[in-house]
């Protein structure tokens, strides 16, 4: 299973026993720790066969013990908008600057690392879900702790609860940091008992969410966060191979003038040098330079470093795995396969909404994503019942827009209706036309059918706040 998952962050998906592309099959061996061999036939005019490998997906994928050396926590900080996320970033990243390094300037590079107590503990530099969620929809899981910001005076709010939301569906620990602790109006007690009817009961109450009060304003608490973080990554037993084959994974991605492509990435395993070929979604790179969070021009990092790394081909997506090659003619040729591939797909099948990827395309621009439903269930009485449950869902950065509502079984019309203005179509206890079937699938568009009012109702609400798993 860890082989298919491997797989699958590269975006190939196949079945157990199904044959995989050797470029592909030495990749994941690489990613492992092995060498994999192929074997090589003479056929006219000195071309190499390469012969088809097939990779049990039983094989055992695991790093060996040994190699695995303790790397640094990642931490994501979220919270609502207003909380002290940013400053309690800033805070952090500006106390643990060394004497030495004091007048250096940090650069933004989309997460940063510090020492504390001699130890190193790298935080994703933009406050907020959606760099977590948008990075998690492409299988990228990279934070081990979310630290959870809420503001003493103001008590938990609506973007507490998301963000508690998503790191709880994420399995994330949490710690919270109870900020502005240093305000007259601060009720830390308060908050405690709202976090615990959330499930979330700290230590103090007998619980097991570490908590800690602090005012990122005037630093109180903050060394006492950075303890527990690091307690936490003790607990965690975070460990990575440094040795072998980089891989990284990507937290931003720009343009610059005079550089191209740019993208900060966190190494992930192995170390990542300058020099080296890369595959990163369906482009090859190869690593001209590496920038860290001081500014300063590195030869290589090691996992869990924040990074900047110059020479990708063409801008890459947050989320998108970057993996070291052998050489420069493996990497162009998997590109090569994968942009193919890419082709093929679209080729394929016209991608029309779905719900579980509405909020992937919300977050870029700001603006509202909307999610335009087709609703048909069995009787008349409980399309308006529906319609309204789904209507009284709460959230700032989806619109529902229902194009149509009835009674009767899903029809070709609905299907093309739903294509034609890029809508799912939702089926509360009716079946769906054998015809409308068929067109659903040529055109790409996705029916979800529901006999329990609660789990529909659930669903969209988690397709709202991006908490909604794909279908396997
Ligand atoms: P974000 O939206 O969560 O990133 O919040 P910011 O870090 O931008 O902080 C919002 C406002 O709260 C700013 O005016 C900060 O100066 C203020 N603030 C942040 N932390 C504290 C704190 O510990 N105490 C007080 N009194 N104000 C704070």
């Amino acid at each position: 299973f860890q082989l298919l998952a491997d797989l699958i962050k590269l975006q190939v998906f196949v079945a157990p026993h199904q044959a995989i592309e050797p470029d592909i099959a030495a990749l994941v061996c690489e990613q492992h720790g092995y060498v994999f061999e192929r074997e090589k036939r003479e056929k006219g005019g000195g071309v190499h066969k390469v012969e088809e490998v097939i990779v049990e997906p039983e094989a055992p994928a695991d790093e060996p013990e040994e190699a695995l050396k303790l790397r640094p926590p990642i931490i994501t900080i979220m919270g609502h908008v207003d909380h002290g996320k940013t400053t309690l970033l800033d805070r952090i990243r500006k106390s643990r600057i060394t004497a030495s390094e004091a007048g250096g300037i940090t650069q933004h590079i989309g997460a940063y690392k510090i020492e504390h107590d001699g130890k190193p503990v790298t935080f994703i530099d933009t406050p907020g879900h959606a760099i977590f969620s948008s990075m998690r929809a492409r299988g990228a899981d990279i934070t081990d702790i979310v630290v959870l910001v809420v503001a003493a005076n103001d008590g938990l709010m609506p973007q507490t609860l998301e963000a508690i939301a998503h790191a709880k569906k994420a399995q994330k620990t949490i710690i919270v940091a109870i900020n502005k602790c240093d305000l007259e109006s601060a009720n830390p007690m308060h908050v405690k008992s709202q976090l615990a009817e959330r499930g979330l009961q700290t230590t103090d109450f007998g619980g097991d969410t570490e908590c800690v009060e602090i005012s990122a304003l005037n630093g109180k608490g903050v060394d006492e966060l950075l303890d527990l973080l690091a307690l936490q990554a003790e607990v965690l037993e975070l460990k990575a191979n440094p040795k072998g084959h980089a891989r990284a994974s990507i937290i931003e991605a720009k343009y610059q003038q005079g550089r191209g492509a740019v993208a900060s990435v966190i190494v992930e395993s192995g170390t990542l040098r300058t020099g080296k070929p890369f595959i990163c979604g369906p482009f090859a790179g190869k690593v001209k330079a590496l920038i860290n969070d001081r500014g300063e021009a590195i030869k290589e990092a090691t996992p869990g470093t924040p990074v900047e790394v110059i020479g990708f081909e063409e801008l890459p997506r947050v989320g998108d795995s970057l993996v070291e090659m052998e050489n420069d003619r493996t990497s162009k040729k998997l590109a090569g396969e994968r942009q193919e591939e890419l082709r093929a797909e679209r080729l394929k099948v016209p991608q029309k909404s779905r719900m579980e990827d509405l909020l992937a395309h919300a977050h870029d621009g700001g603006a509202k994503a909307i999610l335009r439903l087709i609703l048909k269930t069995d009787v008349q009485g409980s399309v308006e019942a529906i319609r309204n449950a789904v209507l009284d869902i709460e959230s700032d950065k989806v619109d529902v827009n229902f194009l149509s509502a009835a009674a009767g079984p899903i029809t070709e019309g609905d299907v093309q209706l739903a294509s034609s203005s890029d809508a799912v179509v939702i089926g509360f206890n009716i079946k769906v036309e054998a015809k409308a079937a068929r067109l659903a699938k040529a055109e790409g568009v996705q029916i979800k059918l529901y006999s329990v009012v609660y789990e529909l109702i659930d669903q969209v609400r988690e397709a709202m706040l991006g908490l909604l798993e794909p279908e396997t």
